[in-house]
């Protein structure tokens, strides 16, 4: 057993493998002493090398990264570099991407949105209609009475139809709030049409971290039907087609890869539609999920019915929320080695709900060690809070 006057976090040369390698460790400890715990380090290198590999995968997609799985700026600024579009679903968030265009001139700024900006919320106040008429951006619908909101307040935006496709097995189901029945969809076209307003495309999302890629599939074949119907029906083009988010991300072992999708989407995508439609995905979690590390410290411990319980300084208020929005489960590891014991995990507020893991598999560690979670970049930080006075995680970046 560890005694607890040893220095915190020795270099484990100690027995049993640790899931990072000494040389990250060390860096991460750097960080600690430079800015303290909790941090949240965001690998920038990362997230383009997740880019460029959607990007060969799928080179006839465009990709509108979907910010709500993480809006740091600099985030948003690294993909708009690479040339990334973007998917926002807020006012706040068309302005942290905003910020990247706003010296552009206003010409080639209105071009930029129109091209690369598709505002991905079916539902969408008045107020921000009005606000985004004057930017002509693409927008999502999913029902009549968002249709007489954007015939109203918003005539200049284009318009693509949101479709209700199959969530089955995805991790967060979507289409229980989002979505047309396709059986209405064309429907709403030609309503549309008829209002004056110009329907470019249609979407989907099947759900996200999806590990079924039989949704996919299904979705294809629905939009394929429906654009058919749709454009001999109204003498219109329907010009693109919005395969949505979900591209699943390798948590564990058990996720099945993303290059088995791509290869299944691009055959069904030459298969079932004109090769000169656009395809555009909003990945999310795919594009940010694995660039990101939460470091934080034992702030107590103490033994509960016999078992070792640590309390740290991030929680599922902070930075472990997606345990709660997101359905994952991220593995508190230790870096210190040890014989493993399993242990309780608990963040700092005084709510029992706040619990990260009664099963984690921990040495025996001291107050003031260091934990950490890799694969934490997608709906962790995003849902943060500040409840009981702890701020969300200091963000610090690298490879930037
Ligand atoms: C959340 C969301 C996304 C991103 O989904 P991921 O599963 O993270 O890729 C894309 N599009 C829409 C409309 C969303 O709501």
């Amino acid at each position: 057993m560890t005694t607890c006057t040893d220095e915190p976090s020795p270099e484990g040369d100690e027995a049993g493998p640790s899931h990072l390698g000494q040389t990250k460790k060390r860096m991460l400890q750097r960080l600690v002493a430079e800015h303290g715990t909790p941090i949240f380090i965001i690998d920038h290198e990362r997230i383009r090398k997740n880019y460029r590999e959607f990007r060969a995968l799928m080179p006839t997609v465009q990709i509108y990264y979907a910010v709500k799985a993480n809006s740091n700026p600099a985030i948003v600024k690294t993909l708009y570099d690479l040339g990334s579009s973007f998917d926002v679903a807020s006012m706040p968030e068309f302005m942290i991407v905003w910020e990247n265009i706003k010296d552009m001139p206003e010409k080639e700024r209105q071009d930029w949105i129109w091209d690369k900006i598709i505002y991905a919320n079916t539902i969408k106040p008045i107020e921000t209609l009005e606000a985004l008429d004057q930017y002509k951006p693409l927008v999502t619908f999913d029902n009549c009475f968002e249709l007489e909101k954007i015939r109203t307040h918003a005539p200049h935006a284009g318009l693509v139809l949101r479709l209700r496709v199959p969530n089955t097995g995805s991790m967060v189901e979507l289409s229980s709030k989002f979505g047309a029945d396709p059986g209405e969809a064309v429907d709403l076209i030609i309503q549309a049409f008829s209002l004056g307003l110009v329907v470019e495309g249609l979407s989907f999302h099947v759900g996200s971290q999806c590990t079924n890629f039989e949704n996919y599939i299904q979705a294809l074949e629905i939009s394929a039907n429906i654009i058919r119907e749709a454009e001999s029906r109204t003498g219109r083009r329907i010009k693109i087609l919005d395969i949505g988010g979900g591209f699943p991300v390798k948590y564990h072992a058990g996720v099945r890869s993303v290059r088995t999708l791509a290869r299944k989407l691009n055959a069904e995508i030459k298969r079932l539609f004109a090769p000169d439609i656009q395809i555009l995905a909003e990945p999310g979690r795919f594009l940010v999920a694995n660039s990101c590390i939460l470091v934080a410290k034992v702030i107590g411990k103490a033994f509960r019915d016999g078992k070792p319980c640590y309390y740290i300084n991030d929680g599922v208020y902070h930075t472990y929320s997606g345990q709660v929005f997101d359905h994952v489960n991220y593995p508190v590891r230790a870096f210190r080695d040890g014989e493993k014991l399993i242990s309780a995990v608990f963040g700092p507020t005084c709510d029992a709900f706040d619990t990260i893991t009664l099963s984690a598999e921990l040495p025996d560690l001291c107050i003031g060690d260091l934990v950490y979670s890799e694969n934490m970049g997608a709906y962790t930080i995003a849902s943060s809070t500040y409840f009981n006075g702890f701020p969300p995680a200091k963000v610090v970046h690298i490879n930037r």
